[in-house]
């Protein structure tokens, strides 16, 4: 499986300064599936799922599946 677009920017912002990510430096991508990749979901409030890589946010769990 090949490596996901947005996967350093991910990683970026759990290792540069908060002052650095606020500049814009390792923002989120718009959409995975601009670039043909997958989401990788997390629990916002167990309502919606965020994706890790990008600013996409649904209703519903869909870290559960
Ligand atoms: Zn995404």
């Amino acid at each position: 499986m090949k490596r996901h677009p947005y996967e350093w920017r991910l990683w970026l912002r759990t290792r540069l300064p908060w002052f650095l990510i606020n500049l814009g430096f390792a923002d989120k991508g718009n959409d995975c599936q601009n670039v043909n990749a997958q989401h990788k979901w997390y629990n916002i409030n167990n309502e919606s799922s965020g994706c890790y890589y990008c600013k996409v946010v649904v209703n519903g769990k869909k870290w559960n599946k």
